[in-house]
């Protein structure tokens, strides 16, 4: 049976002049993955993307392009449809042969016609009358309601063929991945930067990570684990470039210069000078970390006012209010959190103080970075740099 993928608009459909700009980079969005995945036609219509195979090995891969299209930012709700011959008597045997069985577990439904080929024999009440009838025949204790149904059972007439369909799925939602700008993620192996690329994603932001690792005090395991989850993202992003950054040196100097109590805020402190550089570099826009306000002693008020107090560009923190367990939920539905709990280390792991400041003062901080070259360290961090870059199909590209 030949099916088609329906991918439902979110909220673009309330842009006014700008819509057609993410109409088209959605479209764009989904031809890509489609052009991997097989022969497709990738066509709009009324609020709904079409997503037809052209060919036997694209009818067989449909659920691989169906997962495809519900991690394409701008899509509310992907389903199926059965497509068949535009006749009433195949129309109705589909509905009860190929539908019928996906409507179990509805209590209520009703059945809605829509006709685009004018010429079709029958007009909408009519169909929508007959597809009723077999779908009440078909499942047992199902009834109709037209005015709040579980699930709405649809025909369209269209030119060359009828499309049936029930129920959706949820899509990724949000708007167009790279309709909002560029922003940097500071992506750490845990569980919460992840989720925060995610969630800027969503948003429209197209993704640039850096990571920051201190080998040999972090390993090699530790690296890739970050790319893994890199390649998680990459579902959404379809490539992410990673930029990995070692703080080595700095954290060997701030140990034995620093005051122990200073030291993880020291190092953030570089972090974000160094990801600030990158962020101009690159053209990203804003700076993206996984904060969740009073998570840690570095994510105090006071604590994020200190790195803070650097940039000249927003840094997002769409976890800031979010519980640990609100995050792992996301972290679950996105695929990371079972890569983002293996057990290794991270940079900011080694050498971590007993008992770290949780309401620095700003002067004390600036005492503490001024034992330090503190600009002289960032460029030479910057320049122990590499870049790989992760793919969504393929293997990673170093450049
Ligand atoms: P996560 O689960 O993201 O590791 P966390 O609770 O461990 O978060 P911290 O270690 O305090 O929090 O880090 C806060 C944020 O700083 C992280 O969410 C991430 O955005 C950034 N960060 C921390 N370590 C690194 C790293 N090694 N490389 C890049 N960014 C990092
Ligand atoms: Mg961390």
């Amino acid at each position: 049976m030949k099916e088609v993928i329906l991918c439902k608009y979110g909220e673009v459909i309330l842009k006014g002049a700008n819509r057609s700009d993410f109409e088209v980079k959605m479209l764009k969005q989904l031809r890509q993955r489609a052009r991997r995945i097989g022969n497709y036609k990738v066509y709009y219509s009324q609020s709904t993307v079409y997503i037809e195979p052209l060919d036997e090995e694209a009818i067989e891969n449909i659920d691989e392009m169906t997962y495809q299209a519900k991690h394409v930012f701008g899509f509310v709700g992907v389903s199926r449809a059965f497509a068949c011959e535009k006749n009433m008597e195949t129309i109705l045997q589909v509905v009860k042969t190929e539908l019928a069985p996906t409507l179990k577990g509805y209590k209520t439904f009703k059945a809605e016609a829509k006709r685009s080929d004018k010429k079709f024999p029958m007009k909408s009440p009519d169909i929508s009358a007959e597809v009723g009838g077999a779908v009440l025949s078909s499942v047992p204790g199902i009834k109709v309601d037209v005015r709040s149904p579980d699930v709405v059972v649809r025909v369209e007439i269209r030119e060359n063929e009828a499309f049936i369909h029930a129920g959706q799925e949820k899509g990724a939602g949000g708007i167009p991945y790279g309709s909002s700008g560029r922003g940097l993620l500071l992506l750490s192996g845990g569980i919460d930067s992840p989720v925060a690329g995610f969630m800027m994603a969503k948003r429209g932001v197209q993704l640039e990570a850096i990571h920051f690792e201190s080998y040999p005090y972090t390993s090699e395991r530790a690296k890739e684990k970050v790319l893994d989850l890199a390649k998680i993202l990459t579902n959404y992003t379809m490539r992410l470039r990673v930029h990995i950054v070692s703080l080595t040196k700095i954290q060997e100097l701030l140990r034995d210069n620093c005051e122990e109590e200073y030291f993880t805020l020291m190092l953030r402190r570089y972090m974000m000078a160094i990801s600030l550089k990158l962020a101009h570099d690159y053209d990203c826009e804003a700076i993206i970390t996984g904060e969740s306000l009073g998570q840690v002693a570095s994510q105090t008020m006071k604590a994020i006012n200190v790195t803070n107090s650097m940039t000249d560009i927003p840094i997002f923190r769409p976890l800031i209010g979010m519980d640990k367990e609100e995050i792992i939920k996301i972290s679950r539905s996105i695929g990371t959190f079972d890569t983002s709990t293996l057990p290794f280390e991270d940079c900011c792991t080694v050498f971590t103080p007993r008992h770290p400041r949780t309401r620095p003062e700003l002067d004390k901080v600036i005492e503490q970075q001024n034992r330090l070259p503190f600009d002289e360290l960032v460029e030479e961090a910057y320049k122990t740099k590499e870049i790989i870059v992760v793919k969504q199909f393929g293997e990673n590209k170093f450049e």
